[in-house]
């Protein structure tokens, strides 16, 4: 109920540990998706990337993120491994000028700074990085037309990483406070001191990087009303103006799935948790930070993450690192299909499997365009802008048409319900009502396409 804690197509994060030594090393590499798309003459310039840091401090119980404690410490290898793999997509991909990166993990900041300093090095020479560049000379330039995220732990904040990343282009941090109450920390096995999240917002702030976003969850097993309005409060006095609120998800193979099947603990029941996500609306727009995404939060525009609205928006991304997926439309639009695409997660097979540069892949999904209208109603109904419907129904024409005719019946219905509005500019939005249900409601809209 109410939402997920992030995007789910092609798995943007690994489910599980990938470690195992049984898993069949890949034999499909992304030159099969960055070939064809680079030697396609009316492809579009593509502007984001995303790479994936998956070595962590401690595997957190609810996380199904590929992520793991690295006690051989591979930094090294990894760093090495991510050049070649950065190299080879700068290269494929016309040396773009980039608009957004976006670092998650993983624990980005758990990378060494030297280490750091190399990847910065590789993408200014590999991309086309004068956007950030002009966004770092001018500290104060939080609305720059460029972001650079890197997700944070707060507990591996520090101030030399903190000035490499700022001089490296980075003006955004995205910062996993989750909660504020050590006993919640202690469910989610989260190691760090509730006091580091203020301590990490100010080493943030003093180095120039402007723009801070701070990650909740909520629905916490036991959490109380009272408990979750104490997180709201804390993030709050810390001025940010970007705040995430994710529902708390039990994710098949997670130590917290294992306690809660066990019996251990009880997850909060789905009155609790609308409870808790109505509080969390209601208190962050009074405080200024409006909805713009079923789970995020900003005090304006230029706050929201531009990087996630490309996800969003469907819009093209290349990806590097274990696990990490991008996206590539096919004929210089999103009307021509898309290709997916995801890295391998395990580490051992990224290492060593090599194709110019390029990942092995695990998973691909060649162009189909009544897939990427299923995404569209997936992704576009979390956000408050909703879905054009002209736009849309203008690119089903390659849909059979008792299909379309389908889906406008479950729109009229879901309408009649109070689920979902259609507003004078044309646009599909939910409501409150339907937010509360959004996965359900994309689901039944998907399902007429499928
Ligand atoms: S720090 Fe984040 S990525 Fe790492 S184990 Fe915890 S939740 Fe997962």
């Amino acid at each position: 109920m109410v939402q997920h804690s992030r995007l789910e197509i092609l798995g943007q994060h690994a489910a599980g540990e990938t470690n195992s030594a049984d898993e069949p090393a890949a034999r499909a590499y992304a030159s099969r998706v960055v070939g064809p798309w680079s030697s396609g003459s009316d492809r579009e310039t593509v502007r984001s990337l995303y790479f994936h840091v998956p070595f962590c401090f401690h595997k957190c119980h609810y996380c199904d993120f590929y992520s793991f404690v690295d006690t051989q410490d591979r930094q090294q290898p990894f760093v090495d491994r991510l050049e070649r793999e950065l190299a080879a997509l700068g290269r494929l991909a016309g040396h773009p000028t980039l608009r957004t990166v976006f670092v998650g993990g993983g624990t980005p900041s758990l990378l060494k700074v030297d280490l750091w300093e190399r990847l910065l090095a590789a993408l200014r020479t590999h991309f086309d990085m004068s956007e950030f560049a002009a966004s770092a000379a001018d500290g104060a330039d939080r609305y720059a037309g460029a972001e650079f995220t890197v997700e944070c732990n707060p507990e591996t904040v520090s101030e030399p990483l903190m000035a490499s990343l700022r001089a490296g282009g980075v003006n955004r941090v995205s910062i996993g406070a989750q909660s504020f109450n050590p006993r919640h920390l202690k469910t989610l096995e989260r190691w760090h001191d509730p006091d580091s999240v203020p301590r990490a917002v100010e080493l943030a702030r003093s180095a120039g990087i402007a723009r801070q976003s701070i990650d909740l969850i909520h629905a916490l097993p036991g959490q109380t009303e009272d408990e979750w309005a104490e997180d709201l409060d804390r993030v709050l006095s810390l001025g940010v103006t970007h705040v995430s609120c994710y529902t708390l998800t039990y994710e098949p193979g997670t130590a917290l799935t294992a306690r809660m099947r066990r019996g251990e603990i009880e997850p909060a029941g789905e009155d609790l948790e609308a409870c808790l996500y109505e509080a969390a609306v209601s208190r962050l727009q009074s405080a200024g930070l409006s909805r713009y995404e079923i789970s995020n939060f900003a005090a304006s525009e230029s706050d929201r993450s531009m990087h996630n609205l490309a996800y969003w928006r469907q819009e093209q991304w290349l990806a590097a690192g274990p696990s990490a997926s991008g996206h590539l439309w096919r004929g210089g639009s999103m009307r021509g299909g898309s290709w997916r695409w995801k890295n391998v997660p395990r580490l051992g097979d990224y290492l060593s499997l090599d194709d110019n540069g390029l990942a092995p892949i695990a998973e691909l999904e060649t162009p189909d365009p009544a897939r990427l209208l299923r995404e569209r109603l997936m992704m576009g109904l979390r956000l408050e802008e909703g879905i054009d419907a002209r736009d849309f129904l203008a690119d089903t024409v390659a849909i059979a048409p008792d299909r379309v005719e389908r889906l406008s019946e479950e729109i009229t219905s879901l309408r009649d319900r109070g689920l979902l509005r259609s507003d004078v500019r044309g646009r599909w939005t939910l409501s409150e009502r339907g937010l509360l249900v959004a996965d359900d409601v994309a689901a039944t809209l998907m399902r007429t396409l499928a």
